[in-house]
């Protein structure tokens, strides 16, 4: 049956992305300077990019 396979295939990318969201974190941890937003707020309110995390706000351990 068609939808079985379907089912299976979308059981197997959920535990793919599950996976990869452990792994994700496990490497990476959030930029503590920036609280992982990638920027801050400067005095006049405009967003200034972190230098720690490059704008990504996650840093590699
Ligand atoms: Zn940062």
């Amino acid at each position: 049956m068609v939808f079985r396979i379907v089912l299976i295939a979308m059981v197997v990318g959920i535990c793919f992305y599950l996976y990869k969201q452990l792994y994700g974190n496990s490497t990476y941890k959030k930029c503590e300077k920036c609280d992982g937003k990638g920027y801050w707020r400067a005095m006049r309110g405009e967003r200034d990019k972190c230098d720690i995390c490059q704008g990504a706000g996650k840093v590699i351990r």
